[in-house]
């Protein structure tokens, strides 16, 4: 699999008026159904699989996770069989997510919240490993240090494209902002953008993540005020936003992780953030699959977004 994904630069009036270079990564381009930062993380997850002999993975999500829609198809890809722990209701197993993760061949579980929660208890993992003996465990969203190994190749290709200032990404688990930080050589800001609420605890997760010996990297910090409401929260007008930004700059974004950080951007810009003739690059993360839930729910109009990766399975 090759994966070093494009950058394209974008003009904006306000990118413009405030004399602003921005570029963006193009992650959501790296594979045509494996969304970007979960290729990214599951790149050495699913090598070390193959290479220590594992019967298959074992992983945990939501119902419309990208997570879970791309590990069951890179698993597929790499003939790995795979299980899926699913937080939520059996009845959401026909969702676009759901339905084309089984039509790939995982094997969905679904839990209770109580029990989702133990995700990453120790005792609990161990009751799975006895219950699935030779299968590696891979964590919700795929973040554990080999996740950071391939997010980290990130930073090694903009290197080779471009020179630049800061970079954004979205922060959901912190496993891809942990992944740029270690990669990083301390030449460059990285700005996460948190897509919970009073996730504060996410600043200890990407400590946690990077391990002791990293602890003193400094040039990162996450902002916490765009999240706007909480995960997978925004209002229309922040959909109207995302949409109109997308239709000038020609690139689609969504508005769980990668829109957020664009309403991030529009704002920090008006605020002032950056000096004039800084380089920004946007990390596009993909998560375009997750717009169907959307869809399926009534929240978003689909004529007026993107066509999905697949469409629904039939
Ligand atoms: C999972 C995901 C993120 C969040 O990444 P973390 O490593 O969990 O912080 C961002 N963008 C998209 C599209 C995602 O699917």
């Amino acid at each position: 699999m090759s994966n070093f994904s494009a950058l394209h630069a974008i003009t904006h009036p306000l990118f413009i008026q405030h004399k602003l270079t921005v570029h963006v990564k193009r992650d959501d381009h790296i594979h045509h159904i494996i969304s970007g930062n979960k290729w990214r993380k599951l790149k050495y997850n699913l090598e070390h699989a193959k290479s220590t002999g594992a019967k298959g993975i074992i992983t945990f999500g939501g119902c419309f996770s990208n997570h879970i829609h791309a590990c069951a198809f890179a698993c597929l890809q790499h003939k790995l069989p795979v299980i899926g722990i699913i937080r939520g209701e059996e009845n959401n197993q026909n969702n676009y997510t759901l339905a084309w993760a089984k039509h790939w061949n995982m094997q969905l579980t679904f839990v209770d919240r109580k029990t989702y929660r133990m995700r990453d208890n120790e005792d609990y993992l161990k009751q799975l490993q006895q219950e699935y003996p030779d299968h590696f465990i891979i964590p919700e969203g795929g973040s554990n240090s080999l996740a950071l190994q391939g997010v980290g190749e990130v930073i090694d290709e903009l290197n080779q494209q471009c020179e630049f200032d800061t970079l954004m990404t979205p922060v959901g688990s912190g496993g891809t902002l942990a992944g740029l930080v270690l990669a990083n050589n301390a030449k460059h800001n990285l700005l996460g953008i948190a897509v919970l609420k009073q996730q504060n605890y996410l600043e200890q997760e990407v400590q946690s993540l990077l391990g002791e010996q990293n602890k003193t990297r400094k040039n990162w910090r996450i902002a916490h005020e765009f999240h706007r409401g909480g995960y997978a929260k925004f209002s229309l007008n922040d959909a109207d936003n995302i949409r109109s930004f997308s239709n000038i700059v020609g690139i689609d974004f969504e508005p769980v992780y990668s829109g957020k950080m664009v309403l991030a951007l529009l704002d920090l810009i008006e605020s002032g953030y950056f000096p004039e003739h800084h380089r920004i690059v946007l990390l596009h993360t993909g998560g375009l699959q997750g717009l169907a839930g959307m869809f399926e729910r009534g929240i978003l109009n689909q004529d007026e977004w993107p066509l999905l990766p697949v469409p629904p399975v039939q």
